[in-house]
């Protein structure tokens, strides 16, 4: 049977969704964990990112006895039809909730707060600002995790290491060169991603456009978050905010309700999977190990997917000695991964290609317009 070899059986490096679910469902199966946060409390519970749950994600929730994590904000989903402007002409389609059924829009925040909540309610080991985070001995079965916060220099000796912190984190540095394989994908634009403290109503609009795509997607009450395709070369100074309301006006083929715009950034649109997701005693988790296209905004649902499987093979390789479920760890995710990835790039290219024709011409706009079609609801319906 696997021991806490000295101070926890397992570190968790990163509080975000993965990191804080993780971090849950091991204490909630009575495996001791500690969870190292690079940020503070405060930022990590205001920062602004993704706000859409997938039905299994919910689920899972509910299940592991945390639903109230997503309380308020669970049916939003449920009958999800969401309008589509194509090109000018109003459009719906209904979400597919598959057989976990509805998912839920809730900010990535809210979220984030309520599992630290819960964490910490539950008499969970949350350090934040922990600075400096270094793994050594991961192909050993002790590994040790190192840190730094106000108090000086401090060292852990665990059992495992879950790497969940993002794709920009210190976790996947630490595996030597040459085991993971990176694959990657460019979709060859952009997008302008802009907070605004306006609602978006209804809760999620999408246009297709010869301009480009467009999206204004809510973010709580007061809050909603717009993207426009734009160029990989574009920066924020490209975009004053007039301009911005001024292009969702004519993406949206409709004036818009205009407001404050807290931030702006512009990100390239990129599907990135790193494999295997274990080295040793480490395994990755959520974006430290893939990118996936916001367009599928799936991210935190497979940061969520990441954080079960591992929690289920962490605690039988624990409890019952039986490492069966950590060695397909990785490729239990990898299969579930490369699913979301497919249907991310369909969705990504259907809605991209559809609109403005100069990125990859005429013939790719037409078989995404045909495709689109087969999606929406008839003209006249
Ligand atoms: C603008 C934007 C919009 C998005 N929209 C959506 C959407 O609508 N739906 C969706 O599902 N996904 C969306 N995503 C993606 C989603 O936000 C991520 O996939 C999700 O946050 C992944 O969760 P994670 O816990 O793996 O990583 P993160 O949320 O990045 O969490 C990693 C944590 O680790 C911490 N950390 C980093 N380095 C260290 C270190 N060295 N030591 C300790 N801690 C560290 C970070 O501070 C952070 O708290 C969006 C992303 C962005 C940027």
């Amino acid at each position: 049977m696997a021991q806490a070899n000295g101070n926890t059986t397992v570190v968790v490096v990163g509080g975000g969704v993965a990191g804080l679910a993780l971090g849950t469902f091991l204490l909630r199966s009575g495996i001791p964990c500690t969870v190292l946060e690079k940020n503070s409390r405060e930022h990590v519970e205001q920062r602004q990112r993704a706000g859409s749950l997938d039905g299994r994600g919910v689920r899972m929730l509910h299940e592991w006895g945390v639903g109230e994590a997503v309380e308020g904000h669970g049916d939003e989903r449920s009958d999800a039809v969401l309008p589509l402007i194509l090109h000018g002409d109003k459009r719906t389609w209904r979400m597919d909730t598959g057989e976990d059924g509805a998912g839920a829009f809730i900010p990535q925040q809210v979220l984030v707060r309520n599992l630290i909540r819960i964490f910490l309610r539950d008499g969970g080991d949350l350090r934040f600002e922990a600075e400096d985070v270094a793994l050594d001995g991961l192909d050993t079965e002790q590994p040790r995790v190192r840190y730094r916060d106000g108090e000086g220099t401090h060292t852990i000796d665990c059992a495992f290491v879950a790497g969940a912190d993002g794709f920009h984190g210190v976790s996947r540095t630490a595996i030597p060169e040459g085991v993971l394989a990176c694959h990657s994908h460019e979709f060859g634009y952009a997008w302008l991603s802009v907070l605004a403290e306006v609602p978006a109503d209804p809760s999620a609009v999408m246009a297709v456009h010869s301009r480009g795509f467009a999206a204004q997607i809510t973010r709580g009450p007061n809050a909603s978050r717009i993207y426009l395709q734009c160029p990989l070369d574009d920066t924020v100074g490209d975009w004053p905010d007039e301009r911005v309301w001024d292009e969702v006006g004519a993406r949206f083929a409709a004036p818009v309700p205009r407001g404050p715009i807290a931030t702006k950034q512009v990100v390239p649109l990129r599907g990135v999977v790193f494999s295997p997701m274990r080295y040793g005693r480490l395994c990755l988790l959520g974006d430290a190990a893939h990118l996936i296209s916001p367009m599928s905004a799936e991210g935190m649902s497979l940061a969520l997917h990441d954080a079960e499987v591992l929690a289920h093979a962490l605690v039988h390789q624990v409890e019952k000695d039986d490492p069966s479920l950590l060695e397909s760890y990785s490729d239990t995710c990898l299969a579930h991964v490369w699913e979301r990835q497919a249907s991310a790039v369909w969705m990504t290219d259907a809605m991209h290609d559809s609109g403005d024709a100069s990125y990859r011409g005429e013939f790719r706009k037409q078989v995404a317009l045909a495709n689109l079609e087969n999606l929406v609801q008839p003209r006249s319906a």
